[in-house]
């Protein structure tokens, strides 16, 4: 894999299609509202500052980032020999 391809994806992954821009731009996330059982996002184009997205997370999705985060899984291999 190329240096180039890893930057790509880091790149797509914060990013999204800004209709201002015509192009997908990184963004900037804003927390916009805090409910009872959800927060919602506000993703910010970086070049305009406009609304490009929004996103919701519900307790639920909060507490498993939190586990994610906290205790990065690791891909433990199955091995079917030991018993
Ligand atoms: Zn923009």
């Amino acid at each position: 894999m190329s240096p180039q391809q890893q930057q790509f994806e880091n790149f797509t992954a914060s990013s999204l299609y800004c209709e201002k821009c015509k192009t997908a731009m990184p963004v900037r996330e804003r927390l916009l509202l805090v409910l009872p059982d959800r927060d919602i996002f506000d993703y910010l184009c970086t070049g305009c500052g406009s609304s490009v997205g929004q996103r919701e997370v519900t307790a639920g999705d909060k507490m498993m980032m939190q586990a994610m985060q906290s205790r990065p899984r690791r891909a433990i291999p199955l091995n079917p020999a030991i018993r």
